[in-house]
């Protein structure tokens, strides 16, 4: 394999938004209310370097309400604190009774809460990334520049005519900036578009409003499908429930390529082009 190979390889399998959204839902009834009593860090630190005197900092916050923003969870403690976390590549949270736990390799954060549990994260590429900050603290930039969430009331096909009018990038383009919607990465683009019958690469400055309406709308729909179905299927990335999840979600474009259009049948096949760097599933036929 090439490293461009493996690299497309390894994209292949980064959390979006449902993949998120999932591990939110399913960390809430473990943690929400409950106090971290231990903390403790592994012997690496991930893509960036641990937050000053974190596991320090943690002990003794009850996790008040987990959140999301785009692809990054955000736990708010009782004191006002919040603590972020980005999956990365193969970033993964497994809980266990403390009876129970067994640390394994690549565990690089275990915390210990007040109901008995030991949730451990592991992310053996060390791509995740994690953050702390008070609130009185300025929120980090990289989340602090990220655009709408699409699955807020705020994000209308007005909106989304507005945003795509002021830009002349491909539409794939548009839906992967994460300053203009947060959370929606190469999987959910592709099959956002294909949804719409919308071709990656039309320019964004040439949507309608009916197009740029049934775009949000295959957007909200494809995303709320895949929260649904529990994400997708990813290798390396686990359902926070203690045991491997079973992400089984299937996909009309995202590496179907060959295989006909689900919408045309025979008529056409996926195809696979390459858009900003990164592999894009559409059909010819339908998609404009
Ligand atoms: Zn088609």
């Amino acid at each position: 394999l090439t490293a461009a190979r493996r690299a497309e390889g390894w994209r292949r399998f980064l959390p979006e938004l449902p993949e998120v959204e999932t591990v939110r839902r399913g960390l809430i009834p473990l943690l929400e209310g409950h106090t971290v009593t231990d903390a403790h860090l592994g012997h690496h630190c991930l893509r960036t370097p641990w937050p000053k005197d974190f596991t320090q900092r943690l002990k003794g916050q009850c996790l008040e309400r987990l959140e999301r923003r785009g692809k990054y969870l955000l736990f708010y403690t009782s004191v006002g604190r919040c603590w972020m976390t980005h999956l990365g590549m193969s970033g993964s949270f497994r809980y266990a009774p403390i009876a129970s736990h067994t640390p394994t390799a690549h565990d690089h954060l275990t915390v210990y809460t007040s109901n008995k549990l030991v949730l451990s994260f592991n992310d053996p590429r060390r791509f995740g990334m994690m953050a702390l900050w008070d609130k009185e603290d300025a929120l980090p930039p990289t989340l602090a520049r990220l655009g709408k969430e699409p699955l807020s009331p705020t994000f209308t096909g007005a909106w989304l005519h507005e945003a795509a009018s002021q830009r002349n990038v491909p539409l794939k383009t548009l839906l992967l900036d994460q300053a203009t919607i947060a959370g929606i990465g190469n999987i959910y683009a592709s099959e956002s578009l294909y949804r719409a019958r919308l071709h990656p690469l039309r320019c964004s400055s040439t949507l309608t409003r009916r197009e740029s309406s049934d775009l949000m709308m295959a957007v909200q729909q494809v995303l709320e499908e895949a929260i649904a179905a529990g994400g997708s299927t990813l290798r390396d990335h686990r359902h926070p429930s203690g045991d491997l999840g079973c992400f089984q979600h299937s996909f009309a474009v995202y590496q179907r390529e060959g295989h006909p259009c689900p919408r045309c049948g025979k008529a056409a096949r996926v195809e696979k082009i390459v858009v900003s760097g990164r592999s894009t599933f559409f059909c010819r036929r339908c998609q404009r």
